[in-house]
């Protein structure tokens, strides 16, 4: 008797989740929109790297590499400013401004040449870390973006409007 009862129960269970998935309604997060407001980096830094290349002339020279994306729809100049600063003296140089065109959506390298004094000699160079800062020429602003919780389709299973308002995920 008691097995039929957990059967029933099992089967009421199961069938309320398919229900819960099957069942779409609005997104509670986008109100059916499928897209939202947030700040966005309009350009956004995706990594850094920087290669010592020789010393001479009294200076050790280093090869920067920023890499960028563009989030947005739109050709921009950003300036990107790299701050050198040496991990072995803890000695911060002075700010290089680069100024790059960026293409929508464009993932975008740019290259250049920084230099600092050379205290170590060419056999023991610094170690040589860079700051790097993205500004674009327009405020970082209020960009609409695919909302993350129904990937912009406006409507989400019930079962992840239920989650939305208890705080699972
Ligand atoms: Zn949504």
């Amino acid at each position: 008797m008691a097995r039929k009862i957990f059967i029933a129960l099992f089967l009421v269970l199961v069938f309320s989740f398919i229900i819960l998935d099957v069942a779409q309604v609005d997104c509670p997060q986008c109100e059916g929109k499928g897209s939202i407001k947030a700040y966005s980096n309009v350009v956004s830094l995706e990594g850094v790297v920087v290669n010592y290349t020789t010393t001479a002339c009294g200076y050790e020279w280093w090869d920067v590499t920023v890499y960028l994306k563009s989030n947005v729809d739109r050709n921009l100049t950003v300036k990107v400013y790299v701050t050198p600063f040496d991990s072995k003296s803890n000695k911060t140089y002075s700010t290089i401004t680069w100024n790059v065109y960026v293409g929508a959506y464009e993932n975008k390298s740019v290259s250049g040449t920084v230099t600092v004094p050379d205290f170590y000699g060419s056999l023991q160079h610094s170690d040589l870390k860079v700051l790097v800062n993205v500004a674009s020429e327009e405020n970082v602003g209020e960009e609409f973006i695919t909302c993350p919780l129904c990937k912009g389709n406006g409507m989400v299973p019930l079962l992840d409007f239920i989650r939305f308002y208890f705080g699972g995920s």
